[in-house]
């Protein structure tokens, strides 16, 4: 399918309402992204006339409802190439998917004065489960350093790496800069020592296409709402030999195998982590999102979003006083290679000034510390204006950002 952005759009009916009789322009996709008709309608219609429990039903309904729900599991794990589907475990999110390695594999693996790495960009659901592991256990935090773009000091990270240290967790694209760490060259350099590695794929799931037996991480999560699926599924890649090797999340129905006063035995993955009913009309639109991305090519979508992020670099970087983050300024806008998240500081305009001001302009953008706080101290500041690009979005609608940042500008 060739990149037709007007049929695009008209997945998306949400993207022609206005808001104070300006057109919307949507550019805060990094936080969620808008939802293509065949993902509502898929929900809308195992509603009507397929819903019941799945797993333990013996009746017709329950069957097909767990066909579906199984089928979605093939479908994430052919979108992710994972080797099986035992490796594929759904989640609330990717905050929830990392709280179940943090909890999980800190359990199995980890005593007081082990070490975890993180980086300086990450989200605080990457961080904060592993304090909370921290508080109980002694282990320790480590972080990757970066310099003042927002690339991590890979010779610091090769030098952490230690007999202490048991995992390495890392984003691949900070949500707030748009950098996409060199995770390849994370996981070569843990694995030389024996060390797996987590990706947080938050932020890159939705640009570009990912290969777990490529990529050979541990570990990999991503959230189903930052890729056109619906809120409250996400999903945890383990590979299989560390899933097994991981005790249960939460107890209670699907994860066991037998349940007596005195002890249970569990299921094994991906069940095992997958306490309750989950959310089997969530796993059908999550596969559905994934089908329409794939339908379109995960490379086209990135050239196209490519493309729209070195315009608008290219744009904005010619507004007098405008600072981007995570982008040299001497960088060549024309090979940058960067994800589709623009954080930028215009003179010494307030970031929720702008944001106010750009959304009556009918434009919707992100203002704040992006649940990034330990990067703003690291950058030396409270927050940024960050504008963020999806599949559905236009060069006329960089045009309309720059033009109203102008405005904004201009009052001030
Ligand atoms: N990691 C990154 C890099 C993110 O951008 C986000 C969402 N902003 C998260 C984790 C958390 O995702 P969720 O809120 O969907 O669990």
């Amino acid at each position: 399918m060739s990149y037709d952005i007007t049929k695009i759009r008209e997945d998306f009916p949400i993207l022609s309402r206005s808001v104070y009789n300006k057109p919307l322009v949507y550019l805060d996709n990094a936080a969620t992204t808008q939802k293509p008709l065949c993902v509502l309608d898929a929900m809308r219609e195992e509603y009507l006339n397929v819903n019941a429990n799945v797993h333990r039903g013996v009746h017709w309904l329950s069957q097909q409802a767990t066909e579906l729900h199984e089928g979605a599991r093939e479908t994430v794990r052919r979108f992710l190439n994972a080797r099986s589907t035992t490796e594929i475990v759904f989640t609330r999110g990717t905050t929830e998917g990392i709280n179940l390695l943090a909890s999980c594999f800190s359990d199995a693996f980890m005593r007081e004065g082990d070490e975890v790495i993180v980086s300086t960009v990450e989200h605080h659901s990457n961080i904060v489960p592993w304090q909370l592991q921290a508080a109980r256990k002694g282990i320790v935090l480590r972080v990757i350093p970066m310099d003042d773009n927002g690339l991590l000091d890979m010779e610091a990270f090769a030098r952490m790496l230690s007999p202490k240290t048991k995992l390495v967790s890392v984003s691949h694209v900070s949500n707030v800069l748009g950098t996409i760490n060199p995770v390849e060259e994370i996981i070569r350099l843990a694995h030389a020592q024996g060390i797996p590695v987590a990706i947080d794929g938050a932020q890159s799931t939705p640009h570009f296409a990912v290969d777990m037996q490529a990529l050979d991480c541990d570990f990999f999560v991503f959230s189903g709402h930052k890729i056109y699926g619906p809120t409250g599924i996400g999903v945890l890649y383990g590979k299989e030999e560390w899933l097994d090797r991981l005790p249960p999340y939460q107890g209670g129905g699907e994860m066991i195998e037998h349940v007596s006063f005195e002890q249970s035995t569990f299921e094994r993955p991906p069940l095992k982590f997958e306490a309750g009913t989950p959310d089997y009309i969530a796993t059908t639109g999550l596969a559905k999102a994934l089908d329409y991305v794939s339908a379109i090519g995960m490379d086209a979508i990135r050239a196209h979003e490519e493309d729209l992020t070195r315009y608008a670099v290219s744009q904005l970087s010619a507004i007098d006083g405008m600072k981007i983050y995570g982008v040299p300024a001497d960088a060549d806008v024309q090979t940058l290679h960067h994800d589709a998240v623009i954080s930028f500081q215009l003179r010494d305009i307030h970031h929720m000034d702008m944001g106010t001001l750009l959304d009556r302009l009918g434009i919707a953008i992100r203002t704040g510390h992006h649940c990034a706080q330990p990067l703003m101290d690291r950058l030396g500041i409270l927050g940024t204006s960050r504008a963020s690009f999806a599949l559905y979005n236009t060069r006329e609608e960089v045009d309309g950002l720059v033009s109203a940042i102008n405005r904004v500008a201009a009052m001030f």
